[in-house]
């Protein structure tokens, strides 16, 4: 029996994981499930999936918890700590699907127990890449990439050397707002935003697909999870979303990895890698498709990309700066204090200040430097944003 625990397991990615695994129960033993608000969802999942704990990230929900798993042997807790002390127990495999930096710290604390962790959470790689990889290798634990396009890209090198890598493409489905006029943007809501064409996801996860917020940080993620230079790495818009990501290798082979857009594909090939085997998802009927195409990945309709490669360039703890800020003014999107450009607006301010002391970047990319500079642009993007209202 597997042994497994799902970190964010109330989410879209959470869940899923949860559908894959309920087809096979007696294939595993499920260790922890985690959430935050939805304790209705957590005790019901924990109870059907028989874990051994279930934990809020919110301490003042501990109580409610604890009542909705009353008379079962579930045990509770809840807080940061006891989401660590869940990441420690032993484990075969952890899905890191919490969203947002809150990730990072779990997931890295599964990797010292040698845990193979299935990252969906690309926050992690964006802020801390180089620490999850080291960390990775110094306790011979597995990193397996959740999301679609970097699962894709994953497969299609498997067998090839990354020595002849020339190019990694990943696609965008260019988000809500891909047909909008841009003068029409500055009205977008967030009702608006958090429509996705072609994927079901959580709400910040499909607003950050309008702003291209997700696509800027997966081209930090292909950077960091591959150890490829930014100059290797393209975005390109792909209305249709069955084509996750591309290869490019130096004989001008292309390898595309191809198929429906449903996260049980890149979750499942996770689940059983290094084996494949078969997953509930549709199989592809070309001729129905009939055609994909391809759009340039626009970066004065999306400026996060323009961002992204900033980031790139600066290196160090910028990649931190850049999530925490995004973070910050996405709250402040949904919130309604700022408008659906001003996200980026938010982003480029937070970057220049916090960048204005280029120690703050060098610093050591350690967990510590990373929950500071987290914090210091977060402070920052609620001053900028303060400005802007006023
Ligand atoms: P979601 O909003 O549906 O779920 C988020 C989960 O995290 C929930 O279980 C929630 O309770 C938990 N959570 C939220 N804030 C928390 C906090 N501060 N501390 C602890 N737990 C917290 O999100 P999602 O769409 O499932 O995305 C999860 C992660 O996977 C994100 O990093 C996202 O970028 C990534 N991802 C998602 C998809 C997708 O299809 N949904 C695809 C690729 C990558
Ligand atoms: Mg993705």
């Amino acid at each position: 029996m597997k042994r497994i625990t799902i970190f964010g397991a109330t989410g879209s990615i959470g869940q899923n994981t949860l559908d894959l695994i309920g087809r096979d129960r007696e294939a595993y033993k499920v260790v922890a499930l985690t959430g935050e608000q939805n304790i209705e969802k957590l005790a019901r999942d924990a109870i059907t999936f028989d874990a051994e704990l279930a934990v809020t990230a919110d301490p003042g929900r501990l109580e409610d918890l604890r009542q909705a798993l009353s008379g079962t042997a579930v045990q509770a807790a809840a807080g940061p700590e006891a989401l660590i002390e869940a990441a420690s127990r032993p484990a075969d495999w952890l899905m890191s699907s919490i969203v947002g930096s809150a990730g990072l710290a779990p997931g890295l604390k599964a990797l010292e127990q040698g845990t193979s962790l299935a990252l969906a959470n690309k926050e992690s790689m964006v802020c801390a890449g180089p620490l999850m990889l080291s960390t990775a290798k110094a306790h011979g634990a597995s990193i397996l990439p959740v999301d679609s396009e970097h699962s894709a890209v994953f497969q299609a090198l498997i067998g090839e050397d990354m020595s002849a890598v020339e190019r990694v493409i990943i696609t965008a489905s260019g988000g809500a707002f891909r047909d909008w006029p841009i003068e029409n943007l500055a009205n977008a809501t967030p009702e608006q935003a958090a429509t996705h064409p072609n994927w079901d996801m959580g709400q910040r996860i499909t607003i950050d697909s309008a702003s291209m917020f997700n696509k800027a940080l997966e081209l930090i993620e292909t950077r960091e999870f591959f150890e490829i230079e930014p100059a290797q790495i393209e975005a390109v818009v792909h209305p249709e979303s069955m084509i996750h990501a591309l290869v490019g290798f130096r004989d001008g082979a292309l390898m595309a990895h191809v198929g429906p857009p449903d996260m049980r594909h890149a979750i499942g090939f996770a689940l059983h890698y290094p084996e494949r085997k078969t997953l509930p998802v549709e199989r592809l009927d070309l001729v129905k498709l009939g055609q994909m195409t391809f759009r340039p990945a626009d970066e004065t309709r999306w400026p996060a990309l323009r961002l992204a490669r900033e980031v790139m360039a600066a290196g160090g703890l910028s990649g931190a700066v850049f999530n925490a800020a995004k973070e910050r003014a996405l709250d402040g999107f949904i919130e309604k204090r700022i408008g659906f450009q001003q996200i980026a607006r938010v982003v480029e301010e937070v970057l220049s200040r916090v960048s204005a002391n280029r120690g703050h970047i060098d610093a050591a990319i350690t967990l510590d430097n990373v929950i500071n500079i987290d914090h210091l642009a977060r402070t920052r993007a609620d001053e900028i944003m303060t400005e802007i209202e006023g």
